[in-house]
């Protein structure tokens, strides 16, 4: 990195490190002391800075609130033993940060930009990286148009933040998951591969009904047939069939994950066998009834690993044979992933991003 961010920073008064209970961490409640702020006008980024934690006021006229132009990025800081603290591949989250500003019309980030702003706030609040297994801080960095305009058009003015949350474990418990066969979250030709705030907001009534229906979380299927997988929840799905690792291919109605990116290549490294492409609902459940389908699960940072116990369609519910924590393939991709992390094995992928603290 040659130019070093400009940033000015304005540090709290009254950090609210001491009152916060490091033991009860559930995920997203709890912010750091600082965030990041920018402004995006007159065709380029300025007013780099990190505040306090707290309200910004906008006005109500603002085109994110009436046209959906905003999106989000997620990635996590981790502690290791030794008091290091790393990021894990922030180039990934800004690669795909500027592949979702492109399809919504909003202005790019120059990646040592993005990577330095979360750096910069990682660092000073790197007392509220737990220093404990399975706990990290999750930082959410995202971009919403700020234009005071009611008219359809993209915004000339934008903010970037960056908010970050200490967090504990995942809630591991196996999922019940339900085969979803009539609302779609993304089709061919939409935005289905940007982390845009539509995508999550379009998500919820179908997840809602699925949990009324007492399930934990559901697979979606193609918008034109519902026959192929595309993703589990807000995580990308993942499965061992007949002894390869099978995913769906990362095309436009699929979220493009890092976790999923980590796992193939550490799957490919192992040589076990990899097929991404198109993964059929049927095969899924040929598979459970068999026993052929010895492992499925989400792949996603905030849980990293999200095993599922169960798939229903519409006419059944199919219980996969192996437990999770027996499970060969997933366990050690998770044990693999988490030993590079927290900097208990050697990193040489080159995935931890070193926040040098000075
Ligand atoms: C964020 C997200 C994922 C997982 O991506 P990671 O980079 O691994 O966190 C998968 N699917 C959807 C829809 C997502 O929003």
């Amino acid at each position: 990195m040659t130019d070093t961010l400009d940033i000015k920073i304005t540090k709290t008064k009254s950090s609210r490190l001491e009152q916060t209970d490091f033991n009860n961490l559930p995920f997203g409640h709890i912010f750091s002391d600082h965030m990041f702020v920018a402004d995006f006008e007159d065709g380029e980024w300025k007013n780099f800075q990190i505040v306090p934690y707290g309200d910004i006021l906008v006005g109500p006229g603002i085109s994110a609130l009436h046209y959906g132009q905003s999106f989000f990025e997620g990635l996590k800081a981790y502690k290791h033993n030794d008091g290091t603290v790393s990021i894990f591949r922030p180039d990934k989250n800004a690669a795909r940060f500027n592949k979702s500003a492109k399809r919504l019309c909003m202005p790019t980030m120059p990646e040592e930009v993005f990577i330095q702003s979360i750096a910069a706030l990682v660092d000073l609040d790197r007392d509220w990286i737990p220093q404990k297994p399975n706990h990290s801080l999750y930082i959410r960095p995202f971009m919403f148009a700020t234009d005071k305009y009611l008219g359809v058009t993209p915004s000339k003015t934008y903010k970037y933040m960056v908010l970050t949350c200490p967090v504990g474990p995942y809630f591991s418990k196996t999922l019940r998951v339900k085969i979803e066969t009539h609302y779609t979250r993304a089709a061919e030709g939409g935005m289905g591969y940007a982390k845009s705030s539509g995508n999550y907001g379009v998500s919820m009534f179908p997840a809602r009904k699925a949990t009324e229906e007492g399930f934990d979380q559901l697979i979606w299927t193609d918008a034109k047939e519902h026959k192929y997988i595309e993703e589990m929840g807000a995580a990308n799905a993942m499965f061992v069939l007949d002894g390869k690792l099978i995913t769906p291919l990362a095309q436009d109605t699929i979220l493009d994950g890092v976790t999923r990116d980590t796992v193939i290549a550490l799957a490919r490294e192992w040589g076990f066998p990899v097929e991404e492409r198109k993964v059929s609902v049927a095969e899924i459940i040929e598979g459970a009834k068999t026993g052929k389908l010895t492992d499925a699960f989400g792949a996603g940072t905030a849980a990293t690993i999200a095993s599922v116990g169960s798939i229903s369609d519409d006419s059944a519910e199919y219980t996969l044979k192996i437990e999770p924590k027996d499970r060969e393939f997933s366990q050690r991709a998770l044990k693999a992933m988490n030993d590079i992390k927290y900097g208990n094995a050697p990193d040489t992928h080159g995935w931890n991003y070193l926040v040098s603290g000075d």
